[in-house]
């Protein structure tokens, strides 16, 4: 597809500039387009519901830094209270305050985590967590769902293999095959393949990591069977329940997707808000397995800027304001009438679109299917979502420049915001149309 003529001045010149010595141009690769096509916009400035790019072009922003972004940006409260460390010092490389009072309001909102560790990346956060797992369990494979995103440690870079074979293989270059072998890749949403597996394996089974609502092939939501299964075989042979949270952790309600399900997992990976913008991620769980990581155990983990007081001020800023205000119920609706109007305009233009949804989470697939596996979710028409976004984008929309990605609200995206919004959807569903 040819992408539409770009009035991004400013952007196509830092891009070139960008490429010159940044890698495609950009620090993290689903920002260069490749999947829309086109010049990544860059970014001058953010605010509220608004990222304003460097031609002086605003958008209404869905992507919110890919999640971290649920209080909009720049809140007032969060850019004071990061004002007020960094006249303190950017970094100490020993303990402060506001690691311990971050960890506390973690494990008030998510009880299943007495202790936590906090780190720089979601990566750092779910490659530690299977290493804890390993060590806890004495069992080295481990269980990831087809579609989930867990951060590009070697172990969680793995696809499923093909034919009857439950193995995994690479799913980028550089990560030994041997390596890959053990982590076993199942279907998102199937309990039966969990069951036979668990059957054949369990007793082999150090972990199963699963993002509860998954986010990186898109929004699919689990099955209540699904969660159930995944819940008892985990319990029955042993192995660890991993909730990988970094997305939905203070996203889809104040205790996380494991509030919402009423689920207990052994382990959790947090990351995104509960850093409010600036690096960080987290893991933790029941005392007598977190205790097992140095210094109290045999398991190392370490970080030269993990529990950055930057990073630990903006997110205690961001809980306090979550835990006081629980706008979970707002986002929740002003979501769904979004997601409804979105389908309803759509289904006016005979457009195949699912939107699936959770709290303020949504993702519109161009599908004539209901989207409830990995498998539905590849069958999206890509084109017609780069056309949809495309069309957006030229009207001040920023949609995740990728069919297969979580698109996120904000407390900052005002009923008046979001009719503005609207009326660009439509216009993007007529162009949507067209490339159909
Ligand atoms: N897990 C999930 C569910 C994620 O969505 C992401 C990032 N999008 C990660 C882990 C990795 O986090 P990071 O990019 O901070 O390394």
């Amino acid at each position: 597809m040819t992408p539409p003529v770009l009035k991004a001045r400013k952007s196509e010149s830092w891009f070139q500039r960008a490429c010159q010595h940044l890698v495609g141009g950009v620090n993290s690769p689903v920002r260069a387009f490749g999947a829309v096509g086109g010049t990544p916009r860059f970014i001058e400035k953010a605010i509220g519901p608004y990222l304003i790019d460097v031609d002086g072009k605003r958008y209404i922003d869905f992507v919110g830094s890919w999640g971290p972004m649920i209080l909009g940006h720049n809140h007032p409260e969060v850019i004071r209270a990061v004002k007020l460390a960094l006249e303190k010092g950017l970094s100490f490389g020993a303990p402060s305050p506001a690691e311990v009072e971050l960890a506390e309001l973690v494990s008030e909102a998510l009880p299943s985590m007495d202790k936590i560790r906090f780190t720089s990346s979601g990566t750092e956060a779910t490659m530690s967590a299977i290493r804890l797992a390993r060590a806890g369990t004495n069992r080295e494979r481990i269980v990831k769902f087809e579609g989930g995103y867990h951060g590009h440690s070697d172990g969680l870079l793995v696809a499923a293999g093909s034919g009857a074979t439950t193995f995994g293989v690479p799913s980028s270059a550089g990560v030994p095959e041997s390596l890959a072998r053990n982590t076993w890749v199942l279907p998102y949403n199937d309990a039966d393949a969990l069951e036979d597996l668990f059957i054949k394996q369990g007793p082999n089974v150090a972990a199963v990591i699963i993002e509860p609502i998954c986010g990186n092939m898109g929004v699919v939501p689990p099955t209540p069977r699904f969660l159930r299964t995944l819940e008892r075989l985990t319990r029955e042979h042993g192995a660890l329940l991993v909730f990988d949270e970094v997305m939905t952790g203070f996203r889809v309600g104040w205790s996380g997707a494991q509030g919402l399900f009423d689920m207990s997992p052994d382990l959790t990976c947090l990351g995104k808000i509960i850093g409010g913008g600036l690096p960080v991620g987290a893991f933790g769980g029941r005392r007598e397995i977190m205790d097992r990581i140095a210094p109290l155990g045999p398991v190392y983990q370490a970080g030269t800027l993990s529990g950055n007081p930057l990073a630990m001020s903006a997110g205690l800023a961001t809980l306090k304001i979550l835990k006081s205000k629980q706008p979970y119920a707002a986002l929740e609706k002003a979501t769904h009438d979004l997601a409804g109007f979105i389908k309803r305009a759509a289904a006016k233009r005979r457009i195949p679109v699912h939107v699936n949804q959770v709290g303020s989470m949504f993702t519109v697939f161009f599908n004539e299917h209901p989207v409830k596996s990995y498998l539905t979710a590849v069958q999206s028409h890509t084109k017609v979502y780069a056309a949809f976004f495309h069309a957006l984008l030229e009207r001040g929309v920023y949609m995740p420049p990728s069919q297969y990605e979580a698109a996120f609200l904000s407390t900052a995206h005002t009923p008046e915001v979001l009719d503005e919004a609207k009326s660009a959807f439509e216009a993007a569903l007529e162009a949507a149309e067209k490339a159909a």
